[in-house]
């Protein structure tokens, strides 16, 4: 096995859900919703088998759903996206890994700022790379420009940004999206930018990429996943989306990490691209009352819950709720006490990680959460 190659079974991630599983615990810890809400997707995936070639569609993505993706993003974000720049990949995660091959190679380094999402990490390793980890300032996560500006060496190739933030549920602002492109402009570097959660802002704000940055949108990534947007984990439909000369580099890594993605469901995902924005707005409002749903009972029960402008998840500061500031040990009380699991945030970090908080998915049903509120009542 070479020296790189990651463990498959022993992050926080897996003893925690592992111990949740073995306790019975309800499980706030996993990233994905308890119910189904857009039938319309799952007509159209079925409708799609029948009325469609099942064989390989073209590398890039259906053409269809590529024009999808761009008319998307001009209705939510006003952001004029040409269907050329898009590349349908399998989940945002091969996007990912598609960019930073493209970018990142033997002996490069790769900033990424803490907490990050758990697969940024060993992709960077997987290309050869090295990572250059910046804490962001906790507990409002805001990017410490200094400290940033210091990472940045000669080998630098790429930042790799997420925004909305899992697991925080911060939005980068736009001044520090334009803060960023005078740092990559000035080194000739590319922005990895992972939107995933776009579709689910809670607070009301719009989405701000880097593509509506004037000094980033040719040298940016913009990273979607259809999984987020439509409540869908398990489809794993993403793209990439990136200046053309940006594109071709990512298309060239994609070509032979899957070539292509289940033709059925990107049919279904451009089907449901092209629903109006009330119905994206009325999808997320379910989420938007779940969060209120959960931040509400917690902040009852005395926790003292960070405020989430996105994403399906909230956190908890852990010496501001009076607990010990392990997160992992708390994470373990709380399945063995309370039976109710949620992710220490030292998941999303590196070799010096994060440990004061965990991280909560309020993407369940309402009796799932008033019972999970009750039990963790008790529990503080
Ligand atoms: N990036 C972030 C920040 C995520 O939260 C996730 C999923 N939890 C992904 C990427 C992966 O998305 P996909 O399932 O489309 O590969």
């Amino acid at each position: 096995m070479p020296p790189t190659a990651p463990s498959a079974s022993d992050t926080v991630f897996d003893r925690v859900s592992a111990l949740a599983r073995e306790t019975g615990a309800i499980n706030l810890g996993q990233g994905f919703p308890e119910i189904e809400h857009a039938p319309e997707l799952l007509a159209a995936a079925q409708r799609a088998l029948v009325e469609h070639s099942n064989q390989y569609p073209p590398m890039r993505g259906l053409p269809e759903l590529r024009a999808a993706v761009a008319r998307y993003y001009v209705q939510e974000q006003g952001l004029a996206v040409d269907p050329a720049q898009v590349i349908v990949t399998s989940g945002a995660t091969e996007a990912l890994a598609a960019a930073i091959l493209a970018f990142v190679g033997p002996g490069d380094e790769a900033v990424l700022l803490q907490p990050f999402y758990d697969a940024y990490l060993p992709l960077v390793r997987r290309a050869g790379g090295t990572a250059r980890i910046v804490p962001l300032e906790a507990p409002g996560w805001t990017i410490p420009f200094d400290a940033l500006e210091a990472a940045i060496g000669p080998r630098t190739r790429a930042i790799l940004v997420n925004t909305p933030n899992n697991p925080t549920g911060t939005l980068v602002s736009r001044a520090d999206l334009e803060r960023l492109g005078a740092l990559c402009e000035a080194s000739d570097i590319v922005l990895i930018c992972d939107e995933v959660w776009e579709g689910m802002i809670l607070d009301g704000s719009t989405q701000v990429s880097p593509l509506h940055v004037e000094s980033l949108k040719d040298r940016s990534v913009k990273i979607g996943s259809a999984g987020k947007i439509f409540s869908l984990t398990g489809w794993k439909v993403g793209w990439a989306v990136a200046a053309p000369a940006l594109a071709e580099r990512i298309a060239a890594q994609h070509q032979f990490l899957t070539f292509t993605t289940a033709v059925p469901l990107q049919w279904a995902v451009a089907e449901g691209l092209a629903l109006p924005a009330e119905w994206h707005s009325e999808h997320r409002a379910r989420y938007v009352a779940a969060y209120h749903r959960l931040a509400g009972g917690l902040a009852l029960g005395g926790y003292a819950v960070l405020p989430s402008a996105a994403t399906w998840f909230l956190t908890i500061d852990l010496t501001a709720s009076d607990l010990e500031s392990d997160d992992e040990a708390v994470a373990t009380r709380m399945i063995r006490e309370a039976g109710v699991a949620a992710i220490p945030v030292s998941a999303f970090c590196g070799d010096e990680p994060e440990k004061g908080y965990l991280r909560f998915c309020f993407a369940k049903e309402d009796a799932t959460l008033d019972t999970a509120i009750e039990r963790l009542a008790r529990f503080r």
